[in-house]
């Protein structure tokens, strides 16, 4: 019985260490990340210029195999109005919102300032989780 379950968790274990080594970022990572901030050198939801941070749109916990697919990638900033937090993960870094691209194109036409506040609560509220093996 308690044999068993000592098997058991050497199993899970073993898959968790497995996962682990799937999940390594990629060492071209760096370079994909600033070729795209070149390519988008703006905030896609603001417009800011400062502190842009390339985010996953699905997030390389759940899809590492997007890592390095531009397609995956979206330029938000971390300036005034925290976009990569607010509109990306939709208030939680443990989240995302697999929405971000038609929120940021409307967060950035948007003017008014109570609308774009709307917007960002909408993001909190279809946030996704990413669960995170630990
Ligand atoms: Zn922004
Ligand atoms: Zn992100």
């Amino acid at each position: 019985m308690i044999k068993n379950i000592i098997k058991q968790i050497r199993y899970i274990k073993s898959i968790i260490r497995e996962k682990r080594k799937l999940k390594t970022r990629s060492p071209h990572w760096d370079s994909v990340r600033k070729t795209f901030i070149q390519a988008h050198p703006s905030c896609e939801a603001c417009g800011s210029l400062k502190k842009l941070q390339v985010h996953h749109i699905l997030p390389f916990h759940l899809c590492p195999e997007l890592e390095l697919d531009t397609s995956n990638l979206i330029t938000l900033c971390m300036d005034n109005n925290e976009c990569h937090l607010e509109i990306g993960h939709g208030g939680s870094f443990k989240s995302f919102n697999p929405y971000v691209r038609p929120f940021a194109q409307r967060f950035l036409i948007e003017t008014d300032i109570l609308k774009r506040k709307l917007l960002i609560e909408t993001c909190s509220t279809i946030r996704k989780n990413v669960v995170l093996v630990k």
